[in-house]
């Protein structure tokens, strides 16, 4: 199974990919994740990715493209991944389908999360102030939404052109959600 769940930043992407990985058992691969994760650790990556991380803009797409390739190239993604913040521009789209393609596998699902706009910046100053992330003061807010309607919004007609989408309301309840994306997966409830 290669999934890929999309939407804007604050729409729940990371709390429904865990679900949603583990139902299929595959490893969720959040970009971001991985990006915070050098930057904590203070490698020659996180020094770069960070640069852009606080200013609310996206990392190069050639150091994004080669982290993902080795991610995916891993022995735990062999038989599926559901990648999480990644393709988010569209020669991020490109690369994936090479690497995808490279395997003799298919892309399977977009799953992608409709939220209010308002109510994701409320989520995202909150999450600012629980998780303390340097990535989500006001300003960087505004700019990440922004960054993603330029950058990251035109990738779901792509994907629309490819009947790969299933467009899944994440308002509501963590649990509302997961269920619709099974739903929407067709993904049978267990008792
Ligand atoms: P996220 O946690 O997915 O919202 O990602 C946090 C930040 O990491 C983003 O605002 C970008 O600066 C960077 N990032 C994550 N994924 C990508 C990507 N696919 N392309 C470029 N930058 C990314």
């Amino acid at each position: 199974m290669r999934l890929i769940i999309m939407g804007p930043p604050g729409a729940g992407k990371g709390t429904q990919a865990r679900f949603i990985a583990e139902h299929f058992g595959i490893p969720a691969i959040s970009t971001g994740d991985i990006f915070r994760a050098n930057v904590s650790q203070g490698t020659p990556l996180g020094v770069e990715a960070k640069k852009y991380m606080d200013a609310g803009e996206y990392v190069p797409d050639e150091v994004t493209n080669l982290m993902v390739r080795n991610r995916i190239d891993e022995d735990d993604a062999v038989s599926g991944f559901l990648l999480d913040g990644y393709p988010r521009t569209l020669a991020q789209v490109e690369e994936l389908d090479g690497m995808i393609n490279f395997t003799g596998h298919r892309l399977d699902a977009v799953v992608v999360l409709t939220v209010d706009q308002d109510e994701i910046v409320q989520r995202l100053l909150q999450r600012a102030e629980v998780e303390g992330r340097a990535d989500d003061t006001e300003d960087v807010v505004r700019r990440r939404q922004e960054v993603y309607l330029e950058q990251t919004s035109p990738l779901i007609e792509v994907y629309k052109s490819r009947d790969l989408v299933h467009e899944v309301d994440g308002m509501g309840e963590v649990d509302e959600v997961t269920a619709r994306i099974f739903a929407a997966l067709d993904v049978v409830p267990q008792s």
